[in-house]
């Protein structure tokens, strides 16, 4: 399979989060949580004008599931999803590179500003999981799409098996190190104050599942 390259100014941000010493790494749910919101606000606008789209609010809902046995935290929405296409240019190019402008501008330690005052996005997860691997059916698409990244060295798409619209997105959660507990990112307690912190006001049902060793 092809291993595809991100664009320039997408592999230093993805470099730093990969090696940042960030102390507030669980900001990347808030960044995922967000993403998936917005993406079933999309659905949601569409069926608006869409008469052959009927926006039932309870089949939209955010759904984490951690599995400690394997190390993977997944999260899910039921939202819009992204064609193959999508996946491309949404996470391997950057969209809004103004949060790495003011970087250029204000180079600190870490990128500690930069995550501080501006969202950081999808790439926030590599804080956290050094294998990200997401899973889309697009609106109005009758086939799935894998892309996957195991950090600044690329990524891959393929054609995958999926059969509701929307998007998974799958973490290989890090080993902890001496300094570093990543394991707390698959507790139910600590994702559950972290989205008590973060994302109190998402608009849809955020669900959970864990699934213990
Ligand atoms: P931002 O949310 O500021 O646009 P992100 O880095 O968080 O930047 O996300 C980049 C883009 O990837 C989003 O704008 C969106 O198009 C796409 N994306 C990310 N997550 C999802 C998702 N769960 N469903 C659909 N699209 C997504
Ligand atoms: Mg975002």
């Amino acid at each position: 399979m092809e291993k595809k390259q991100f664009q320039a100014e997408s592999k230093r941000l993805l470099e730093m989060m990969i090696n940042s010493i960030y102390s507030h790494k669980e900001i990347f749910l808030r960044e995922l949580i967000s993403n998936a919101s917005d993406a079933i606000d999309k659905i949601y606008y569409k069926a608006l004008t869409d008469d052959t789209l009927s926006f039932d609010k309870d089949s939209y809902y955010i759904k984490l599931v951690a599995d400690k046995e394997n190390r993977t935290l997944k999260i899910s929405d039921t939202g819009i999803g992204m064609t193959k296409e999508e996946l491309e240019n949404n996470l391997g190019i950057i969209a809004k590179s103004g949060s790495l402008a003011f970087k250029n501008e204000n180079e600190s330690k870490d990128g500690y500003d930069i995550i501080g005052q501006f969202g950081v996005g999808f790439y926030s997860a590599f804080m956290v999981a050094d294998v990200v691997t997401v899973i889309s059916k697009a609106l109005g698409s009758d086939e799935a799409f894998k892309w996957e990244s195991t950090g600044a060295d690329g990524y891959t798409i393929e054609p995958y098996e999926k059969d509701s619209v929307g998007t998974e997105i799958l973490l290989k959660i890090k080993e902890n190190t001496e300094d570093e507990n990543y394991d707390e990112y698959l507790e139910e307690y600590r994702l559950k104050s972290i989205i008590k912190k973060y994302s109190d006001f998402i608009r849809y049902p955020i669900k959970m599942d864990v699934t213990e060793r």
